[in-house]
């Protein structure tokens, strides 16, 4: 069985294919939906999910969040005594979810396909291939989050088809557009904001609460208690404007109480100028793949923050139509990755689909341009520009700048900017040249980018024939194979938090934060219901224990809803 995985940024699912549908599983609390973080609790076991993210502000140092986004990197996190990178921190959570998937399924997990943003580098998707490793899990695949969301809605049975995926998930946005032609389908053009979210709509509504209510007669906002109950007071009441036309933002503290009633239009006010920024990538990626918006057969819309109906509307009146949203929108791209589990697994008898690759970035090097008299250093001269489909391989021809110049240093360069110092620098090409005067000696100069990230560039001299070339292996932050090895004993002999306490430890996570949120009577309120279930959990009593829990949790729903 090789079962799917949305490995994402805020949340992480893991889906399998039951013969007829993709099937999110769920995780020993019984959600569907992980929360990306992990943690260590205070016995030094692992938790992952809801647990961790309960004690991402309680225990700030022993739980980790938003490292997707370090992926491929060498950035390293501390968590307890080590720190970790974002392969093993993501591996953590893999575990959980083949965990997850071998009790929903009743039998051992040893592939998966996980699914990675479009525009993912080599090194990125390396890392992403490692963390499965990491977690004990064959990466069978890798698939692009659009193409899985196109899979879920079974866009690949078409004949052809040009799509939109617009992907408005926790921190990030990402627009991408695909066509399928004769069974292949290609992400034409990615584009987005790796930092536009739901996250930032509830920041904006933070501000706007504490400006309309005004900051000199709140509790310091500064602290991260209270700044924490105001987002997630924020986040409940831009999902509770998702149906109803009204709802309330409250914050208490002691014996005060703050309030602002806020409706779908405030809201639709408030974040306006988030809203306005979904346009430029959208208008990036139509652009590179030269598409208009009338070739667009279907909008497909991904994550979970286009639950919005502010959002919905804004995409239904930028395409001038209804786009599809049959499926959830948090789930689709780990139902596609299932799948193409499925496919993969029987060598894909539901129509194979080939996933073509683009570069994600601009390579490109330095070169002068003449400025007056002389000529300024530092400008970057594309070769491959971004979003090419790879392999590709792309040339240009540069001259010599100066009179009897003896040699030619080519700087290599990633990235989008006009001045290279903006830019990655990834190597350096020199050759000698025949002294000639300036601009006489002609150099063609070729970008080659394979499918897995492999840069070779060359430089050739047609004036004696001459040629040199470098081979960049662009993964700056790639793990080597005893570096893995080494890792994957440690991460092994780390003690998972037995699945079945789970529940309780989320509530006793859950009390700690909410004692840590509040003051005065509050905290003796909380502090009491701690006590008393940690007194329940003393008795082993599984009744007991189980009422004691309901009970809490519906006093914790009176406290969180209603202030
Ligand atoms: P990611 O792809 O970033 O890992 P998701 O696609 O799960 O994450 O999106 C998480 C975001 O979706 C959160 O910011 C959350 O507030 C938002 N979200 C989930 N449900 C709703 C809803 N009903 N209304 C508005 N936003 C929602
Ligand atoms: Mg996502």
């Amino acid at each position: 069985m090789i079962i799917g995985i949305d490995l994402g940024t805020t949340n992480s699912l893991v889906a399998a294919w039951d013969g007829e549908h993709a099937r999110i599983l769920p995780n020993a609390l019984g959600n569907l939906l992980t929360p990306s973080v992990v943690g260590l609790d205070d016995q030094g076991e692992l938790v992952v999910g809801d647990i961790a993210r309960e004690r991402l502000h309680t225990h700030p140092q022993l739980a980790a969040s938003l490292f997707k986004r370090y992926m491929g990197s060498a950035r390293e996190t501390f968590l307890g005594t080590r720190a970790y990178r974002a392969e093993e921190l993501s591996a953590m959570l893999l575990r959980s979810l083949k965990a997850d998937a071998e009790r929903a399924l009743g039998q051992p997990v040893h592939e998966a396909v996980i699914s990675v943003p479009a525009y993912f580098s080599d090194a990125q998707r390396k890392a992403t291939r490692i963390a499965g490793e990491l977690a004990g899990l064959n990466v069978a695949k890798l698939i692009n989050e659009p193409t899985a969301a196109a899979l879920a809605y079974g866009l690949e049975q078409r004949e052809e088809a040009t799509f939109l995926v617009f992907d408005l998930g926790g921190g990030t946005f990402d627009v991408s557009i695909l066509e399928l032609f004769e069974g292949v389908m290609e992400v034409r053009a990615s584009a987005g904001d790796n930092f536009l979210g739901g996250e930032d709509f509830d920041d904006r509504l933070v501000e706007h609460f504490v400006a309309k209510v005004g900051a000199a007669d709140l509790p310091d906002t500064s602290l991260p208690a209270i700044a924490q109950r105001l987002r997630r007071e924020a986040q409940r009441v831009r999902h509770a404007l998702g149906q109803a036309q009204l709802a309330r933002f409250t914050l208490r503290e002691q014996e005060r109480e703050w309030s602002l009633e806020l409706t779908q239009g405030d809201l639709a006010e408030i974040t306006r100028p988030l809203l306005d920024r979904l346009r430029a990538p959208i208008d990036r990626a139509l652009r590179d793949a030269r598409i208009k918006v009338a070739d667009l057969d279907e909008i497909l819309l991904v994550g979970g923050t286009t639950r919005m109906p502010l959002v919905r509307k804004l995409v239904a009146t930028l395409f001038g139509r209804i786009p599809a949203m049959q499926l959830n929108p948090d789930e689709v791209v780990a139902q596609g990755a299932a799948i193409q589990a499925a496919l993969q697994a029987r060598h894909a008898s539901l129509e194979e689909v080939v996933l073509t690759d683009v570069c994600p970035y601009t390579l490109g090097i330095e070169t002068s341009v003449q400025q007056g008299a002389g000529y300024q250093s530092g400008h970057y001269l594309p070769i491959i520009e971004r979003n090419t489909v790879v392999p590709v391989s792309r040339s240009r021809t540069v001259s010599t700048l100066s009179d009897n110049q003896k040699v030619v240093q080519l700087g290599i360069y990633q990235g989008e900017s006009r001045l290279v110092k903006n830019n990655i620098f990834l190597g350096e090409l020199e050759i000698p040249v025949p002294p000639r005067k300036a601009g006489e000696v002609t150099l063609e100069v070729r970008f080659t980018y394979d499918n897995n990230g492999l840069l070779e560039a060359q430089v050739h001299l047609p004036i004696n024939g001459e040629t040199r070339k470098v081979v960049i292996e662009n993964n700056p932050g790639v793990l080597a194979p005893e570096e893995i090895a080494k890792r994957l004993a440690a991460l092994e002999a780390l003690k998972v938090h037995p699945r079945d306490k789970q529940i309780n430890t989320l509530l006793l996570a859950r009390l700690d934060r909410l004692y840590q949120e509040s003051l005065g009577d509050g905290r003796q309120y909380i502090a009491g219901l701690a006590n008393h279930f940690q007194q329940m959990l003393d008795t082993q009593d599984e009744h007991r224990i189980r009422e004691a829990r309901g009970d809490i949790t519906l006093r914790l729903a009176h406290l969180e809803q209603e202030g």
